[in-house]
C-alpha cells in the first residue's frame, strides 16, 4: 500500500467507527484494524476523516457584470484544499457566440494547468434554442450532466420562458438535472424602481430590492414549470422560509426537487448592511435576510428539507466590489471556498444544530450523489477516491484574509472565531494540503466526467 492513515475516527453519513485507511493508487483499498505496513503511515489518532468536501456551485474563473473574478483556477482550487473541499462542480458560462460545447472546452482550457483538486462542470443556458437542445445531448454524453438556468434578468427567463421549460424537459429526457436560480425578475425590477423613486437605491437597501417573497415567488413557478416538463430540478442557494415550504410542497405532489443553501445565509443576517465599512462586501444574489431565517435553514439542513451546502464561491476584489453602488449594479458574491467546512463544523456541530454524518452528508456524500459523483467521491469507502480531510475538531482559528489562499484583499468572516480546522487533505492519495502547506503542483486536477442523475 503506498499510504496508511491509522487510528482516525472515520465519519461517513452512514456511520463513524475508528480504523486504519490504506491507500493504493489514488484509492482506498482497505479500511479496517491494525492494517499491514505501508511505505508510508500517518498516525490520525484523535482526528476526524472525512470525506473531502463536494462543493457543487462555484464560479472559480468567469466574467459577470463586466468583471473578471480575481481568483482563477489556481488560487480557488487551492483555497478549496486549504479547507478541505476535494471537489467542485463550477458553472460554465458560455461568451457570446459560444456554443455550450465550446464553452466548456474554454473552461477546461482554463481549468488544465492549474486545478489543484478534481472539478466538474455545469453547463449554463442562456436562451435556449433548438440547436442548444441538441447539444445538451452531446454534453450528457461527455459527462456534463447538469445544467443551469437563471430565472432572472441574467437569463432573460421572463422573455424565454417556454423555451427555459422546453430545456428542463430536455434535460430529464436525457437524465440530467436542472439547476435554477430562484428569483423573480418582475419583483425585482418593480421594488427596484420604487427603491430608486424614493431615493434609497444604496446599499443599504439592497436586502429590500429582492425580498424574501421574489425567491419564494420564483422557488413556487420552478416547482411548477418542473412539474409540467416532468423533470427534476436542484434549486440553488435557497435563503429563506418561503423556498423551504415550496420544497415541502413540490415533494408533498410527488416530485423530485433538491434544496440547497449557501454558507452566507447560515452565518450572516442582513443587519451587515448598516455595518459603516463597505457594506458592498455582503451583497450577494439573493441577499442576506432576517435574522431568524439563518436558524430556519439550520433545522432544514438537519431535517432534510435542504439536501446541501454550497458556496457560490466568487472571488472580487474589494475596489472591484465598490465600484457601483446602485442596488441593480452592486458586484455579488465572495470567495467562501477555504472557509465553508470548518465553519459549517463549528457552527453546525459545534453548536448542537448538526450531526457529524448530517455534517458529512449535506457538504459531501449528497452533493457527490445528486450530481452522479458518487460513490468516486462523497464517502470513505473500498474502492472510492481517497479524497479525505483530517479534521482537527480542537484547533481554534480566527478568520483574516492574511491567512486565506484568496487573491482577494478582504475576508468576508474576518475576524470570525471557529473551532475545527482540516489538518489535512488528500486528492486521490495524494497529500496536497498537510498543516497549511499546500503541496499540490497545478494541473494535478482532473476534469470528471459525471454519470445520469440518480435520486438520492
Ligand atoms: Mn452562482
Amino acid at each position: 500500500m503506498d499510504l496508511i492513515l491509522r487510528n482516525g475516527t472515520v465519519v461517513t453519513h452512514a456511520e463513524e467507527f475508528i480504523a486504519d485507511i490504506g491507500i493504493e493508487g489514488g484509492r482506498i483499498k482497505q479500511i479496517g484494524q491494525e492494517l499491514g505496513a505501508s511505505a508510508k503511515e500517518i498516525d490520525v489518532g484523535g482526528k476526524y476523516v472525512f470525506p473531502g468536501g463536494v462543493d457543487a456551485h462555484t464560479h472559480v474563473d468567469f466574467e459577470l457584470m463586466g468583471k473578471r473574478t480575481i481568483d482563477d483556477f489556481h488560487s480557488s482550487t487551492v483555497q478549496a484544499a486549504c479547507g478541505g473541499v476535494t471537489t467542485v462542480i463550477d458553472y460554465v458560462f458560455p461568451a457570446p457566440g459560444e456554443t455550450l460545447m465550446q464553452a466548456v472546452e474554454s473552461w477546461n482550457a482554463k481549468a488544465k494547468d492549474k486545478t489543484v483538486i478534481d472539478y466538474g462542470l455545469h453547463p449554463t443556458l442562456f436562451k435556449p434554442d433548438d440547436q442548444m437542445l441538441q447539444e445538451m445531448g452531446d454534453l450528457v454524453a461527455e459527462g456534463h450532466t447538469s445544467f443551469k438556468i437563471f430565472m432572472t434578468e441574467l437569463g432573460e427567463f421572463d422573455q424565454f420562458a417556454p423555451q427555459y421549460v422546453e430545456a428542463m424537459n430536455m434535460a430529464g429526457k436525457l437524465g440530467a438535472l436542472t439547476n435554477i436560480h430562484c428569483e423573480d425578475q418582475c419583483c425585482i425590477s418593480y421594488i427596484t424602481k420604487q427603491l430608486e423613486a424614493a431615493g434609497k437605491s444604496n446599499v443599504k437597501h439592497f436586502p429590500d430590492s429582492r425580498p424574501r417573497i421574489s425567491e419564494g415567488l420564483a422557488a413556487h413557478r420552478a416547482c411548477a414549470l418542473a412539474r409540467i416538463a416532468d423533470a427534476p430540478v436542484y434549486l440553488v442557494h435557497l435563503s429563506c422560509e418561503e423556498s423551504m415550504d415550496e420544497l415541502n410542497d413540490a415533494r408533498a405532489k410527488g416530485q423530485t426537487v433538491y434544496g440547497e443553501t449557501r454558507p452566507i445565509y447560515l452565518h450572516l443576517d442582513r443587519e451587515r448592511f448598516n455595518s459603516k465599512t463597505d457594506p458592498e462586501r455582503y451583497v450577494g444574489w439573493p441577499p442576506l435576510r432576517e435574522a431568524d431565517q439563518m436558524e430556519v435553514l439550520w433545522q432544514a439542513l438537519d431535517s432534510a428539507v435542504l439536501q446541501t451546502v454550497a458556496t457560490d464561491h466568487v472571488g472580487w476584489s474589494m475596489e472591484q466590489k465598490l465600484e457601483e453602488s446602485a442596488v441593480d449594479t452592486l458586484q455579488p458574491g465572495m470567495s467562501n471556498l477555504e472557509t465553508v467546512m470548518p465553519m459549517l463544523y463549528s457552527e453546525g456541530i459545534g453548536k448542537g444544530r448538526l450531526t457529524r454524518k448530517r455534517f458529512v452528508e449535506v457538504i459531501s456524500t449528497n452533493p457527490a450523489k445528486i450530481f452522479g459523483l458518487y460513490p468516486q467521491k462523497g464517502t470513505i469507502a473500498i474502492g472510492s477516491d481517497a479524497d479525505m480531510v483530517v479534521f482537527d475538531p480542537n484547533k481554534e482559528v480566527t478568520i483574516s484574509h492574511e491567512n486565506m489562499h484568496s487573491n482577494q484583499d478582504w475576508e468576508l468572516h474576518e475576524g470570525f472565531q471557529v473551532t475545527g480546522w482540516p489538518e489535512m487533505t488528500l486528492s486521490r492519495g495524494e497529500i496536497i494540503v498537510e498543516n497549511g502547506k499546500v503541496l499540490a503542483q497545478p494541473g494535478r486536477g482532473k476534469m470528471l466526467r459525471r454519470r445520469k442523475f440518480g435520486q438520492l
